[in-house]
């Protein structure tokens, strides 16, 4: 069995849910398909969520009919006959007249993830109804009864093997599975997501869950590039990527996979290939374990980091000092990316701005704590990079000029990381690019 995972642009136009339908019915190997919700309508949602938020329920009604004329607008292009159309509208009906009945109901964090689910829940429903319509049989396996995240937001990957798979079962006649990517259930039984481009995060994890022979991610390029293209203009697709390579990548910023959704499949071995709905023979990229090659294979940039340097003459010779220090990270749930240390200072980035003010105050004893916001991880990204000869001979040549805050080299083989301000990301992407693949 396999998994195919279609992303917003993938499903953004009914031609691309056509050729989505062809895709999936190309081969006779069984199948779940995890789908995104349309594009721009999490974006969308999320909007209307911060309206509601902010009291301002004229306007989240507004961006409400908005998007509802653009899904009455689908349904039209989407599916042809009348029996067709009725159902799908009634998806459509179903699912705003939900988002009407919230506009009188008092905000709150766990409505707010019922706004963001309505996303996932439409376009798989709208799908099944053309599936329907063109004679394609199939099951609609919703993904809230058996993906489970725990009190930590972490996903349940025993427990949802468990339910996926009595589920399948159940079903042991059919061959194809569409479910919603993103959504989920916490450990209070709430609807909830695994976080934004969390449908890569469902595909890896349902992969992982029923041991998938492989676990395609359908995008709208043709595999990981080299350098991120929304900034860099000649990128190169890479064709093989380690596991670790892969989640590096993903964790430093490249978009095209979510941050961690690399480690179910690593667990479990089941290769990953991320491929082009646009271009379907294109070879795109395959992330495997031995995915062999020694040497840089791409740059990845992590925006919005926080730098906290911890300045303190005691720390000398102090053993614990460290320990102290991360455990009021800890106590914060606050993941640090990057640590480097000298004999009087210690410096950390993270990524979540939410409790700083608490962290601050809290280390603030340890010593002199200064902050820097706005600041940029840039990742080199290979197999033993840290082996390659004269790679920071030729790195650091490449960067001539940037002030670079800080460096992390040897923490993985696999990784470089260079901190620098927002000011010079652009422009250290472009000159690594030139400097480290000649491009
Ligand atoms: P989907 O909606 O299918 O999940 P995303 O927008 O999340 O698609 O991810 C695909 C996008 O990721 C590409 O269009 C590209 O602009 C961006 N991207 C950023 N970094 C990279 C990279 N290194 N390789 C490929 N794509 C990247
Ligand atoms: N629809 C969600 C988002 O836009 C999840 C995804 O597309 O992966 O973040
Ligand atoms: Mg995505």
């Amino acid at each position: 069995m396999k998994v195919m995972k279609f992303g917003g642009t993938s499903v953004g136009k009914p031609e691309r849910m056509f050729q989505v339908a062809e895709l999936i019915t190309k081969d006779a190997e069984p199948k779940i398909v995890v789908l995104s919700a349309l594009s721009g309508t999490t974006n969308a949602l999320v909007s209307i969520s911060n309206s509601l938020a902010q009291g301002d329920k004229h306007t989240a009604k507004q961006k409400i009919d908005e998007l509802e004329a653009h899904y009455r607008k689908f349904v039209l292009d989407l599916v042809k006959t009348e029996t067709a159309q009725t159902k799908a509208n009634a998806v459509v009906t179903e699912h705003f007249e939900f988002l009407n009945i919230i506009l009188r109901i008092s905000f709150s964090e766990a409505l707010n993830k019922d706004i963001l689910a309505q996303g996932e829940l439409m376009s798989t429903k709208m799908f099944s109804v053309y599936l329907e319509e063109i004679g394609i049989d199939h099951i609609l396996l919703p993904a809230l009864e058996f993906m489970n995240i725990d009190a930590n937001e972490e996903p349940q990957l025993k427990e949802i093997s468990n339910k996926l798979k009595e589920i399948l079962k159940q079903n042991s006649n059919k061959k194809l599975f569409i479910t919603q990517g993103y959504i989920c259930r916490n450990a209070r039984g709430e609807v909830d997501n695994l976080k934004r481009g969390g449908s890569d995060y469902t595909a890896s994890l349902v992969a992982a869950a029923i041991n998938a022979s492989v676990c395609e991610i359908w995008t709208d390029i043709d595999g990981m590039h080299n350098n991120d293209p929304r900034i860099v203009d000649k990128t190169v697709a890479i064709e093989q990527l380690s596991f670790e390579e892969a989640a590096e990548l993903a964790y430093f910023g490249a978009k095209i996979l979510h941050p961690t959704c690399i480690w179910p499949t690593q667990q479990t071995k089941v290769p990953v290939k991320l491929l082009n709905t646009m271009q379907p023979d294109a070879k795109g990229t395959v992330i495997k374990e031995d995915a062999g090659s020694v040497g840089v294979k791409a740059l990845a940039a992590k925006d919005g980091i926080i730098a906290i340097k911890i300045k303190s003459s005691r720390m000398l010779l102090a053993y614990g000092f460290l320990r102290k220090v991360f455990e009021v990270f800890e106590k914060y749930k606050t993941p640090i990316d990057m640590v480097t240390t000298s004999e009087v200072a210690v410096s950390v980035t993270i990524d979540n701005d939410a409790e700083l003010e608490n962290i601050v105050r809290e280390l603030e004893p340890f010593g002199t704590i200064e902050v820097d916001k706005q600041q940029t991880i840039i990742s080199i990204v290979g197999n033993e990079i840290s082996e390659t000869k004269e790679i920071l001979k030729k790195l650091f040549d490449a960067i001539e000029g940037i002030p670079v805050r800080m460096v992390s080299y040897g923490g993985s083989p696999h990784n470089i990381s260079l901190l620098v301000n927002d000011t010079y990301k652009k422009q250290t992407l472009q000159l690594l690019n030139k400097g480290l693949f000649g491009l």
